[in-house]
């Protein structure tokens, strides 16, 4: 079937990093020895260092949120939003990449992971159950790829990127800029998926008991023709 573009699968991560050398063991999308970013061909992008995303991007976005007034900061989050950045990750050479197409998250999912996710639930819900809003950050620290809660919920990843991003791993205009487009829920993806081979897997329980009942000479031949371009046709 015909994609669109912006639709062409990523490829997986490569089991050996392009840059260092070092063997791709734990299957991740970031190289364990050099942070490379493996799906990156420029062998520029990398993962964003711890050190960077609790600073650099977590304690500078709460500074930026109080002194530019709060509203200064969501103008300024209208202006980074379209190119996967926050305020403070445009001032410290992060993106926020969605793992599933490979390019910057859509303006729409950045709001939907500042502004109602990390704002709003995370901070408020935060107040009242102190273990949430740890664990969200807190997370990051036993996951391969450095995914916070937010990240893994909205299927996406941090980046560091001081040149800036290859233009594969930029926004591409005319891709679909709704959340939706890229999120399943759980039991959207489950039923889609089952409830096709199963449908296949019958038919062909029902030929060959066709076939079967055709070999013990129980039905004759015009009626196993019958029969079986009926089933075919269900298919
Ligand atoms: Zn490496």
């Amino acid at each position: 079937m015909a994609q669109p573009a912006y639709a062409v699968p990523i490829a997986e991560p490569a089991a050996e990093c392009p840059r260092c050398r070092a063997p791709n063991i734990t299957g991740g999308i970031f190289c364990d020895r050099c942070n490379l970013y493996l799906r990156d061909e420029s062998l520029s992008v990398e993962r964003a260092s711890y050190t960077r995303r609790i600073f650099g991007s977590y304690l500078l976005e709460q500074l930026l949120f109080w002194v530019t007034l709060i509203v200064g900061w969501f103008i300024w989050l209208a202006f980074t939003a379209p190119r996967g950045r926050s305020p403070a990750k445009s001032l410290t050479s992060l993106y926020v990449i969605n793992i599933e197409t490979g390019r910057t998250a859509s303006g729409g999912e950045m709001w939907l992971r500042e502004f109602a996710l990390k704002g709003l639930t995370m901070f408020l819900i935060g107040y009242m159950i102190p273990f949430l809003f740890l664990a969200d950050a807190f997370w990051m620290f036993f996951d391969r790829d450095r995914q916070t809660l937010h990240d893994k919920i909205l299927k996406q990843i941090v980046v560091y990127a001081p040149a800036g991003l290859p233009e594969s791993m930029r926004p591409q205009p005319g891709a679909p800029r709704k959340y939706a487009a890229v999120y399943a829920w759980p039991w959207q993806s489950t039923s889609a998926a089952a409830s096709a081979p199963a449908r296949v897997t019958d038919v062909a329980a029902d030929l060959r008991e066709l076939t079967r009942l055709k070999d013990e000479g129980l039905i004759t031949a015009e009626e196993f023709e019958e029969k079986r371009a009926a089933l075919v046709e269900k298919m």
